[in-house]
This record gives C-alpha cells, sequence and structure tokens, in this order.
C-alpha cells in the first residue's frame, strides 16, 4: 500500500511526500482508515512504529475537511493527551509537519514552565492541542481551556499515564469532553486497566495491534 492510496487531501498528501514517506507503517495501514471514518480505536503499538502519524495525519485530513479555509473562530477540536513532556514536544512537531500546507493552527502545553506563554496561545484560539495532563487540568480549572466543542480525544501512551499515576486525571480529562468525540486510545501494553478504561470510554472501537 502507498501513501497515495489512502485518498488525503492534496495538503497532507505534499506534507507526507516531503517527508520522504511512500509507504505507510503497519500501524499507519491500519489505523488511518479508521480514524478517517471517525471510528473510535484501540491501538497497541510501541514508540517507533509510526503511531504518531497513525493518529495525527488522519485527524490533520479531518480537520481540515471539516474547517476548510475559512477556518477563523478558531476552537479546540482535537486534544491529544500524552503523559511527558518531551512525547507532547514530539507530538507537536509531527502535526506541524503534516498540517503545514493547512491553515490549523495546534499547540503543545506541559508542566514545569511558566504558563504565561502557553495560555497567550491558548487566548489566540487553536484548533488542536497537545498537552500533559496535570497542566491541562490546570489551565481548564483557570478557565483558559474549553473542550465543549471537541471532535477528538486522543489517549496516547494510555499505560505510562497509568504507571505515573494519571488515572484519575485521565478520567476528569475525559469527563470534560462531549459524549459523542471520536476516542482513539494508544498503549504499547494492554494491561486489564487500560482495557478497562477503553471500555469506560470508547465506543464500539476498532483494534489495531503490530
Ligand atoms: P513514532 O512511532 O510516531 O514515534 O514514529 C517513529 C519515526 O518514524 C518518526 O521519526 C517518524 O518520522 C517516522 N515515520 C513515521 N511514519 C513513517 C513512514 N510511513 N515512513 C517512514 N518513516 C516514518
Amino acid at each position: 500500500m502507498l501513501f497515495e492510496d489512502l485518498s488525503l487531501s492534496k495538503s497532507i498528501q505534499k506534507a507526507v511526500e516531503e517527508e520522504g514517506y511512500t509507504h505507510p507503517t503497519p500501524i499507519q495501514q491500519q489505523a488511518i482508515p479508521f480514524v478517517l471514518d471517525g471510528r473510535d480505536l484501540v491501538g497497541c503499538a510501541q514508540t517507533g512504529t509510526g503511531k504518531t502519524a497513525a493518529f495525527a495525519i488522519p485527524i490533520i485530513h479531518n480537520l481540515h475537511r471539516i474547517v476548510g479555509s475559512s477556518n477563523k473562530t478558531k476552537k479546540i477540536r482535537t486534544l491529544v493527551v500524552t503523559p511527558t513532556r518531551e512525547l507532547a514536544i514530539q507530538i507537536g512537531e509531527s502535526f506541524d509537519t503534516y498540517g503545514k500546507y493547512t491553515n490549523l493552527r495546534q499547540i503543545t502545553i506541559f508542566g514545569g514552565v511558566s504558563q504565561v506563554p502557553q495560555v497567550d496561545q491558548l487566548r489566540r484560539g487553536v484548533d488542536i492541542l497537545i498537552a500533559t495532563p496535570g497542566r491541562l487540568l490546570d489551565l481548564h480549572k483557570q478557565g483558559f481551556i474549553d473542550l465543549d466543542h471537541l471532535h477528538t480525544l486522543v489517549l496516547d501512551e494510555a499505560d505510562q499515564m497509568l504507571d505515573m499515576g494519571f488515572v484519575n486525571d485521565v478520567k476528569k480529562i475525559v469527563k470534560l469532553t462531549p459524549d459523542n468525540r471520536q476516542t482513539l486510545l494508544f498503549s504499547a501494553t494492554m494491561p486489564i486497566a487500560i482495557r478497562e478504561l477503553a471500555e469506560m470510554f470508547l465506543k464500539n472501537p476498532a483494534s489495531v495491534t503490530v
């Protein structure tokens, strides 16, 4: 299979080609069609398999179609929750890369640094928010984050979030989002606690494993 076979919008196909990608990796081949279709998804995949692009590319495609070129009133449509600052930054860079020919705006927020620049960025409006759990809840509590218009929630590295003690934060975050959202959960391992989380928050999810 080639990226061309996935019928992505031209602006995304161009960005993917510029990265030198011709063939989607196995997780991308399996996951991208489900995400494009709006399905919920459980993805069992480690870092290094191309899993970031497996969700970022179809999310950008769908958002680009929805908000089109008249993207004036920016609202958070996609939220990616990930356990660490390093992962958040990497995911942000991926959205930047694959979305560079769209006018979608994305920002990355994490703890351990001043919230002031992050709040400034949020105030300017954003389509895609990538966040670590603590800072997300903190800024939400202060009224800087509105998740009422969310289309897609990604829980990335779910097992690591649980290991780091974020389970209650993750549950709180999911409850701040609309019930009719699309939910994607990625985890390197699938212990019972992750399967329970998936059962609680995902609707009839497709399941892919690499
Ligand atoms: P990830 O698993 O998301 O951390 O991605 C691992 C690495 O694979 C990243 O450096 C990506 O740039 C690269 N990558 C992702 N998808 C592809 C692809 N289809 N072809 C070649 N490299 C890729």
